[in-house]
């Protein structure tokens, strides 16, 4: 099996030029799972992603974002065309000027939506992880993927054990408690992410592009002692399982990889 690097969170519309992005992610063949924060970069995602058979994007209002919606009813069309949600969630860490009530309403109606048609959702939860989980319990059938999770490891063993999917990404690099975390993760429950393009930035790093995902699947390999092959292909494999059940979606005809 010929296993591609993906990279399962990304924010392609916060780059200033949309074109080489995409050109970038092309020439190395990186699947990249584009997330956005509101409708606007939303738009923006998706037409980098009509431009590119390697890009999948996705629909989500960021907590920092959740007070801008002004009718939850106006995310339908948005949240019916995406085959996976993202990124959403709660933070009382960065967005505390949105009220956690402001915060926990749009999440939880984003919630109901993904529960009721079983869909993947990419998650943030800085600083408010017992209350995700808290929430989740009551959407069983909405299918979480924690996205870069930093909080109190036992919640994060709670999540573990309801087989949550979680991203692991350039801060593996800096931090011995991220990767404690990993070491925790079993490896058929991790994706790779970049969070780009401000994250490995305000991290003191320096690269931006889309290539980072290399140095962040080697990260992963070494915390877990295996190869950079092995760990790309474990997380390529479990990046098939998810987006084999969204591959009927209109967004993702015409792309370059094929899981049947
Ligand atoms: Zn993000």
């Amino acid at each position: 099996m010929n296993a591609y690097y993906v990279d399962f969170h990304t924010h392609l519309h916060a780059y200033p030029d949309h074109s080489q992005v995409a050109e970038e992610i092309g020439e190395h063949k990186i699947i990249t799972v584009a997330a956005s924060m509101d409708i606007e970069s939303y738009k923006a995602t998706k037409r980098i992603a009509q431009g590119s058979p390697w890009v999948i994007p996705t629909f989500g209002i960021h907590p920092e974002k959740s007070d801008t919606v002004t009718s939850l009813a106006s995310l339908d069309t948005y949240l019916d065309e995406s085959p996976i949600i993202g990124e959403i969630g709660l933070d009382e860490c960065w967005c505390r000027q949105v009220p956690l009530p402001v915060q926990e309403k749009v999440f939880e109606y984003i919630l109901d939506h993904c529960h009721r048609k079983r869909k993947y959702c990419v998650i943030h939860t800085k600083d408010a992880e017992a209350r995700v989980l808290e929430m989740l319990k009551s959407f069983p059938d909405a299918k979480p993927i924690i996205h870069w999770y930093d909080g109190p490891a036992d919640i994060f063993r709670k999540m573990l054990n309801k087989g949550y999917y979680t991203t692991f990404g350039c801060q593996v690099f800096y931090s011995d408690y991220i990767k404690e975390l990993l070491k925790m993760t079993p490896m058929e429950q991790v994706l790779s992410e970049t969070d780009n393009p401000d994250s490995e930035k305000w991290l003191g790093g320096t690269d931006d592009t889309p290539l980072l995902i290399h140095r962040v699947v080697r990260d992963i390999a070494a915390v877990k002692g295996i190869s950079e092959s092995a760990c790309c292909k474990t997380i390529y494999g479990n990046s098939r399982k998810i987006l084999a059940r969204v591959r009927s979606s209109r967004l993702l005809k015409n792309k370059a990889f094929k899981f049947t």
